[in-house]
């Protein structure tokens, strides 16, 4: 088992090989992780999400080209991949896993979760979606249907959550703080006001 400190010591080392070789130039290396830690994450995700509750005509263009729709509000894609944005609704349930490895939205979600990487998630969402949901304490009602949609490397899912009850009052500021990371990939709800 490899810990983080481990993890950091060959990152520094890893860096500094690359830097003296020529291979790469520190301000690449500060942009990059200027990008991951300050302008990639479910924060920009989270403003796509409470936009397209509050204003139907971007929500109509979220779910006919999501890609163009998330790059309209200034999000743009870091490899080069397509979005497609999924709504949740009363009788649809949607729910994102790549089977494969662990493609994720990195734009708008920034990078994915541990468990969303890990074997037993990659596989039981595909073959127990309803078991999953459970174990994150999301109860989908039994005539509702459970779709799972599987990411790769040039398409991407993000899930619409529904908009909660009780949330009408609200602007598009204060909707934001209602959108997880985990509701974007369908494993629970959005949080109630
Ligand atoms: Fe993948």
């Amino acid at each position: 088992m490899t810990s983080d400190n481990d993890v950091a010591l060959r990152v520094r080392a890893l860096e500094s090989l690359l830097l003296e070789k020529g291979l790469v130039e520190a301000p690449a290396i500060d942009e990059i992780i200027d990008l991951f830690e300050n302008r990639l994450g479910p924060q920009n995700g989270a403003k796509v999400i409470a936009r397209a509750w509050s204003d139907p005509d971007f929500k109509a263009r979220l779910l006919a080209n999501a890609t163009d729709a998330i790059v309209e509000m200034g999000y743009e894609a870091v490899q080069g991949e397509d979005m497609v944005v999924v709504e949740n609704t009363a009788q649809v349930h949607n729910i994102v896993v790549c089977t494969l490895c662990s493609c994720f939205p990195w734009a708008t979600l920034g990078l994915p979760p541990v468990w969303y990487k890990s074997a037993p998630y990659r596989a039981r969402a595909a073959s127990d979606p309803r078991g999953v949901l459970a174990e994150f304490g999301t109860d989908i009602a039994a005539e509702a249907e459970v779709r799972v949609w599987d990411s790769n490397a040039e398409l991407r899912y993000m899930v619409l959550p529904e908009r909660p009850a009780g949330s009408e009052s609200l602007d598009e500021e204060a909707l934001v703080a209602l959108v997880t990371r985990d509701s974007m990939i369908g494993v629970t709800r959005a949080l109630n006001p």
